[in-house]
C-alpha cells in the first residue's frame, strides 16, 4: 500500500493555463461577478467611477466592490486579510483578473463609500424582486446585539469618570507627598535619591496626562447632554440581555421574506431598544417592496403604542403582547375583561373597574374599583389594598395583534424560524458578530456587506447559480 502522492512542484503545468479554469462554472464567484457588472455604480453613488484625466490610473471600484462582496462571502473582512486573498486565492485571482491593490486602497473603497454600499445591498433585493423571487407577501422582523469596536473600559458616565478622578488625584497628592518628604530629608542632611525622584516625577507626569483624559471625556459628556458614552466610538451603545454585562454594540435589525428568506430591508440603529424601530422598519419594507398594505411578524419586544401606528399605515403586526412578569398566586390581567362600549373593566369578582387617572408617558389609563376592601378574592388578586390595571390608550391595536396569534399560534413558528437563522449566519460569516470598522456610517456599510452576502448565498442555495 502506498500513500495519495501530490503533483511535482517542479512540474511545468501546475495551474491550468487559462485563467478562467480556476473556478468552476458554477461557482459562487461568478455569481458575484456578474451581479456586480450588472450594477450602475455611478447612479448609485460610488466614488471614483470615472477615471481621471491625470494621474496614476486607480483601480476601477466594480472591483474593488466584488472584491468586498467576495471577502465578506469567505469570511475575509480586513482590508490587509483580502490583500493577501488577491494574491494567493485562486477565486480572487479569477475575480479581480490578477489585479492585486494594497490594503489602504482596498479599506479606502469601503471608507469613502458606505452609502453607495448600502445602496449595492438594496439593488440585489430590486433585482430578486423583478425576477419574482420576493413575494413580500408575509415578512418577519427581528433584531440583534452586534459588537463594536470599543472594549467594555471604553464606557463611561459621569458617575465613573467622577470615582476615576478623585481616584486620580488621590494617587498624585500621595506621590507629592513622597516628593516632599524626600526634600525634607535631603533639608536634614539626607542623601537625595534621585532614581527615586526621577520615577515619582515620572508617576506624577503620567497620572496629569490621566487626569486631563478624564476631564476631556466629563466635557464631551456633559457637551454631548449623555449619561453614558463609549469612548473612542461614541457612536456605540452598551447593550446587553438580561444580567449579562452590556458590552459597546450597535442593534442590527433585519426584515426577512418568509416565502424566500431573504433579508429584503436591514437598518442598524444605536439604541439598545426595539421598541421604538417596528414602525420605520415596516414604513422601509414598504417602500421597498413599494406595496401599499404589509403583513409583519414581530416578537414581544415590539409590541408597544407603535402597533396603533402601525395599523393606521396598513401595516398587519401579529406579535404577542410583552407583559410585565406577574406572581403566579394573583389573577393575571387576561382575566380581566374589557368592554369597550363603556370603557370599563370587568374584574374575576364580577366588579367594575372604572379609569381612574392616566400615565402620560406611557399612554396607559388606570383602572381601579372601591370594591377591593371588602372582596372576598382579594387575597388571590392583589397583596396591596386595591387592585390596579393598566391599559394602553391604544390597547385595542394590541389586543387585535394578540388575537391574531391566537388565532394562528403557528405564526411565532414562522417568524422565529424565518428571522432568527439568518442573525446566525450572518454573525459565523462575520466573526462572531463584530464589526470592524468605527461610526455608524461605517458600520452600515458593514452591515449592508454582510446582508449581501447573505443574501446571495441564500439566493444562490435557494435557486442555484445558474438561474440566478
Ligand atoms: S380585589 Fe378588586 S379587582 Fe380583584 S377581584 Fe376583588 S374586587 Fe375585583
Amino acid at each position: 500500500m502506498s500513500f495519495i502522492k501530490g503533483t511535482d512542484r517542479g512540474q511545468v503545468s501546475l495551474l491550468p493555463a487559462c485563467v478562467d479554469d480556476y473556478v468552476a462554472h458554477d461557482a459562487l464567484v461568478r455569481v458575484v461577478d456578474v451581479f456586480v457588472a450588472s450594477l450602475d455604480l455611478f447612479e448609485l453613488g460610488f466614488s471614483r467611477t470615472i477615471a481621471a484625466a491625470t494621474g496614476r490610473p486607480g483601480y476601477h471600484p466594480d472591483d474593488m466592490l466584488r472584491l468586498y462582496i467576495w471577502g465578506y462571502l469567505n469570511q475575509i473582512r480586513s482590508s490587509r486579510h483580502l490583500e493577501r486573498a488577491c494574491v494567493r486565492d485562486l477565486e480572487a485571482l479569477w475575480l479581480l483578473r490578477q489585479l492585486a491593490p494594497d490594503y489602504r486602497t482596498i479599506a479606502a473603497f469601503r471608507h469613502d463609500n458606505p452609502e453607495a454600499i448600502v445602496a449595492a445591498s438594496a439593488a440585489f433585493i430590486q433585482f430578486c424582486r423583478e425576477v419574482g423571487l420576493i413575494s413580500g407577501r408575509l415578512v418577519a422582523l427581528d433584531g440583534t446585539k452586534m459588537r463594536a469596536v470599543a472594549s467594555s473600559k471604553s464606557i463611561a458616565g459621569a458617575d465613573r469618570l467622577a470615582r476615576d478622578m478623585a481616584h486620580t488625584e488621590k494617587e498624585i497628592a500621595y506621590y507629592l507627598d513622597r516628593l516632599d518628604i524626600m526634600d525634607e530629608g535631603v533639608a536634614q542632611g539626607f542623601d537625595d535619591q534621585p532614581n527615586h525622584r526621577q520615577a515619582f516625577t515620572n508617576a506624577i507626569t503620567s497620572l496629569n496626562r490621566r487626569k486631563d483624559r478624564l476631564t476631556r471625556r466629563q466635557q464631551v459628556l456633559a457637551d454631548r447632554d449623555e449619561k453614558v458614552l463609549v469612548f473612542g466610538e461614541p457612536d456605540a451603545k452598551p447593550m446587553g440581555y438580561g444580567h449579562s454585562p452590556k458590552m459597546p454594540s450597535y442593534n442590527m435589525q433585519s426584515v426577512v421574506d418568509v416565502d424566500s428568506g431573504l433579508i429584503i430591508h436591514h437598518d442598524v440603529a444605536n439604541e439598545a431598544n426595539d421598541s421604538q424601530l417596528l414602525h420605520p422598519m415596516s414604513m422601509a419594507t414598504m417602500e421597498v417592496l413599494e406595496v401599499d398594505t404589509l403583513k409583519i411578524l414581530a416578537d414581544g419586544g415590539y409590541s408597544n403604542a407603535q402597533v396603533a401606528q402601525c395599523e393606521r399605515d396598513n401595516v398587519e403586526v401579529a406579535a404577542p403582547i410583552k407583559r410585565g412578569a406577574m406572581s403566579a398566586d394573583f389573577f393575571r390581567p387576561t382575566q380581566f375583561a374589557y368592554d369597550e362600549l363603556s370603557n370599563t373593566i370587568r374584574c374575576p369578582a364580577g366588579e367594575t373597574l372604572k379609569p381612574s387617572g392616566k400615565h402620560t408617558r406611557n399612554r396607559a389609563i388606570r383602572y381601579r374599583t372601591s370594591a377591593c376592601m371588602g372582596c372576598p378574592l382579594k387575597s388571590r388578586c392583589t397583596p396591596g389594598d386595591q387592585r390596579t390595571i393598566h391599559r394602553l390608550v391604544d390597547q385595542s391595536a394590541l389586543d387585535r395583534m394578540e388575537a391574531r396569534i391566537y388565532a394562528d399560534p403557528s405564526l411565532m413558528v414562522t417568524r422565529r424560524c424565518t428571522v432568527e437563522h439568518p442573525f446566525g449566519t450572518i454573525k459565523r460569516m462575520s466573526g462572531g458578530g463584530r464589526f470592524l470598522t468605527r461610526g455608524l456610517r461605517a458600520v452600515k456599510a458593514e452591515a449592508a456587506l454582510s446582508i449581501l452576502a447573505f443574501n446571495i448565498l441564500h439566493a444562490v442555495n435557494a435557486f442555484g447559480s445558474e438561474r440566478l
